[in-house]
């Protein structure tokens, strides 16, 4: 993780901890950048988090770093064809009026196809 990363994190927020491996997660990606994992409610049977490591509240901050929000958009649509069959929805709930609950940014990824066992 870079020093940003470290940087931006926020004690309080869970995808801080999933990023740093301190709550279990099933990983599907992870890099210098993001990590992905399954959600813990599937809302579809491809249903994954793109998060970014460093901690922003939502897309409309992830806005100003535009390289970030271009490769949480490229991991998503890898995941899509790697798990589903390349055709996924990408959803950023953005406020809590929008149904967003967990204010660190991430992607909703949802497709059609199923997980393969242990597939990262
Ligand atoms: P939001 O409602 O903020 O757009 O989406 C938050 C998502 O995070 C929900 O779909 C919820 O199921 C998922 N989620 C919340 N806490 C955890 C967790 O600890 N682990 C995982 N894997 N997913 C979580």
């Amino acid at each position: 993780m870079n020093n940003d990363a470290a940087e931006r994190r926020d004690e309080d927020c869970v995808f801080c901890k999933i990023v740093a491996g301190e709550i279990p997660s099933e990983r599907v990606h992870e890099d210098d950048q993001v990590v992905a994992f399954k959600d813990l409610s599937p809302q579809a049977p491809v249903h994954v988090l793109v998060v970014p490591r460093e901690h922003r509240a939502d897309v409309r901050e992830l806005a100003h770093q535009p390289e970030q929000l271009a490769h949480v958009v490229a991991v998503a649509g890898s995941l899509a064809q790697k798990l589903a069959d390349g055709d996924f929805r990408l959803v950023f709930n953005t406020g809590a009026n929008a149904g967003q609950t967990v204010f660190h940014v991430h992607a909703h990824v949802l497709a059609s196809g199923e997980l393969a066992e242990g597939e990262l």
